[in-house]
Parts: structure tokens; C-alpha cells; sequence
């Protein structure tokens, strides 16, 4: 439904109760709860409202296997309202991203893979030649609008021999088009010592909770002295959970060290981790941030006004008159929620978080 409604009695995660009034696609009045009862009333006593939900991390183009999936179905079916492609497509298929966008609901950014063919193959990286400087360029003037950063994916098993250069090359692209890089961690080499040093403030460090041997944290548990430098360059990190990269171990770690405060929270779903897990929904990924220990506050955030401000769009992190409704409302269940790691290590929640509902460009739809 578009034109006028009302959510009426929704939460906010401080316990505010509050009324928010959508019209032509916009919030035109947020009011104290119950005042409002003219117009279409949706009753949502009992369920807390956030603006909506933004995954950093996910892979958005169907066409490629394993990692890809439909918009919607990792969107606003699960809450999401806004996505943002981690690199599925590069220069040659970004194009048809931008087109599939046309038939969604959820709203779509992208980082653009630096290598042109994205991963239609796993391995984008083990060839210096699909690097291609010039297309990278032009994808990025063509596509201003929706591209929000370059990925680049630093593990063995997608750089094979080629080490650190394709990062090198991916700094220089990133200085020559001012977009921020998002890079992906796993299995060196490369190695964290050689990889970190190389990012600058606003970058992004994705699957930074991953339990492979090359993580952020040496034997002893302490974590690196080049991610202290990081974090204090204004390196940020992002969860990108993902079928490999999540470990209840290492967040263990991560709450008791410098990186107890959470930057963003984002799946890296695609079809496989959503129908047979560990990530199922975004939902799920929040519930097991709240067994850590983080305030709903703290996680909310982190899908919300944290993510909003990492993409330099504010609007999209809050509720306010006149802007455009994205708003995900949820239910916090009070009751046992069994949650596994990509490590198959299970942990037994206490709060589980469910997705009831968003609003996105002011169009309300049920999960
Ligand atoms: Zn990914």
C-alpha cells in the first residue's frame, strides 16, 4: 500500500512508543503513541520500529553460483531495505545489476569488483590482466549513482600466486576514483600483517570475526598491532558473516579487546547460506550479536544509523519528517534461540530477533 497510513503504537528500541504517519512515500509526522486514528491504522503494538535495515555485505546477481541470490528475497523479505553488493559483478556485468535493480523493491548499492568479471569465477584475482584500470574507470563514472566502493577479495584461494599486488593495484584505483575499498580476509597468503597496512580511513575490513588461521588475533589471542593502527587510521570493520567468515570464538575475543564496538553488521548472504545456513537472515546474524552481549541499541545501530553513515547517506539511518520511509519493524522474542557459527560451533541465545515487516520507499510489506 502507498498513499497515507499509519504505524500506530510501534517501539523504538530506547522504549519510546510513537506514532509514524507515511504519506506519498514519506514520513510527514512522528507523534507520541496513540495519538494518531485517522486514516488507514496498522496496529503494531508490541513491535519495535528502527529505519530500515542496510546489509554492507551481500551478493545480489542471481545468475552467478554459489554467490548469488534474488534482491528481494535477501531484502525486504527479510527486513533488509537497503542492500549493498559486495562485489558479484565487475566492469563487464555491472550493467546488468543496475538493470535487475528496475524489477526490485529493496534498494541497492554496490562495490564494484575490481576485477572485470566479478566472480563468475572464484578464483577474480589469480590473473593480474582482468584488473583492467580503464574499464574499472569508466564503470565507475557510468555508474556514480549506485556504486559505493571497490572489493577487492585478498585470500589465497582467489589471488592463487599473485599475493599482494592485486591490493596494490586496488589502492591506486581507489585513490584515482575516491571511492572507498571493502577487502575481504581469509586464508593467506596474503597475510593480515601485508594486507592492513594498506588500507586508509573509511576502507573496509569484511569478514573481521572470521576463525581462519589468518585473523585479526595471533596465538596468544592479542590482537595484531597493524589492526590497532587500523582502527585508529579509521580503518572499519564489518562482519560479513557468511558460510566461512563468522566465529563465535574470535567475537568472543573481538568483545573483550579494543574492537569491543561494533562498526556494521552485514550478512554476505546468498542463496545456499540463506535456504541451509549459518546465515539464514539478517534477523538471525542480530540474534547472535545479542548473545555476545551488545544492547539491541548497539545492534540496531549497527544495521542502521552506522551502515547509513559509512555510505554518506544519513537519511537512510533515521526516522524523520520528510524523508523518504525505509523502516523495518521487528519483534525481540524472549525465549531459547539455538545459533551457529560458520564453524559449527552452536551457542544458545536467550533473545531472538524477527522481522515482521518494512516500509520501503514508503510501501509497506509484510515479512
Ligand atoms: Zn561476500
Amino acid at each position: 500500500m502507498k498513499e497515507r497510513f499509519i504505524l500506530s503504537n510501534v517501539k523504538r528500541v530506547n522504549e519510546d512508543q510513537i506514532d509514524i504517519v507515511v504519506e506519498d512515500g514519506k514520513i510527514i509526522e512522528v507523534t507520541q503513541a496513540g495519538s494518531k486514528d485517522e486514516g488507514l491504522l496498522l496496529d503494531c503494538s508490541g513491535i519495535y520500529v528502527s529505519s530500515g535495515w542496510i546489509d554492507l555485505h551481500v551478493h545480489a546477481f542471481p545468475e552467478f553460483s554459489p554467490y548469488g541470490d534474488e534482491i528481494d528475497e535477501i531484502g525486504v523479505k527479510t527486513g533488509v531495505t537497503t542492500i549493498v553488493d559486495a562485489g558479484s559483478c565487475g566492469a563487464d556485468r555491472i550493467a546488468d545489476l543496475v538493470k535487475s535493480k528496475e524489477q526490485a523493491k529493496t534498494n541497492l548499492y554496490a562495490f564494484l569488483n575490481v576485477s572485470r568479471i566479478g566472480l563468475k569465477r572464484v578464483d577474480e584475482l589469480s590473473k593480474i590482466e582482468w584488473i583492467d584500470k580503464k574499464k574499472v574507470k569508466q564503470a565507475v563514472n557510468q555508474f556514480k549513482d549506485l556504486i559505493v566502493g571497490l572489493k577487492v577479495r585478498m585470500s589465497k584461494s582467489v589471488v592463487r600466486d599473485k599475493g599482494i599486488e592485486p591490493l596494490r593495484i586496488a589502492r591506486t584505483l581507489s585513490d584515482e576514483t575516491s571511492l572507498p575499498l571493502m577487502v575481504h580476509i581469509g586464508s593467506a597468503p596474503p597475510s593480515i600483517e601485508e594486507i592492513i597496512p594498506l588500507l586508509e580511513k573509511g576502507d573496509v575490513i569484511t569478514h573481521y570475526l572470521n576463525g581462519k588461521e589468518n585473523n585479526l588475533f595471533d596465538n596468544e589471542e592479542n590482537l595484531l598491532q597493524v589492526v590497532i593502527e587500523a582502527i585508529e587510521r579509521g580503518v572499519h570493520l564489518d562482519v560479513g558473516h557468511g558460510t566461512a567468515s563468522f566465529s563465535f570464538k574470535v567475537a568472543e575475543l573481538a568483545k573483550k579487546s579494543q574492537i569491543d564496538d561494533l562498526n556494521t553488521i552485514s550478512t554476505d548472504i546468498y542463496r545456499s547460506n540463506r535456504l541451509n545456513g549459518p546465515v539464514y537472515s539478517m534477523s538471525n546474524v542480530l540474534s547472535k550479536f545479542l548473545y555476545l552481549g551488545y544492547s539491541l541499541e548497539e545492534v540496531i545501530e549497527a544495521v542502521t544509523t552506522k551502515a547509513a553513515n559509512w555510505l554518506k547517506k544519513p537519511e537512510l539511518g533515521r526516522i524523520q519528517v520528510g524523508d523518504i520511509a525505509n523502516l523495518t519493524l521487528f519483534d525481540v522474542h524472549h525465549e531459547p534461540v539455538t545459533l551457529i557459527d560458520s564453524e559449527g560451533d552452536k551457542r544458545i541465545g536467550k533473545r531472538r530477533i524477527a522481522a515482521k515487516g518494512v516500509v520501503v520507499n514508503g510501501t509497506y510489506i509484510e515479512c
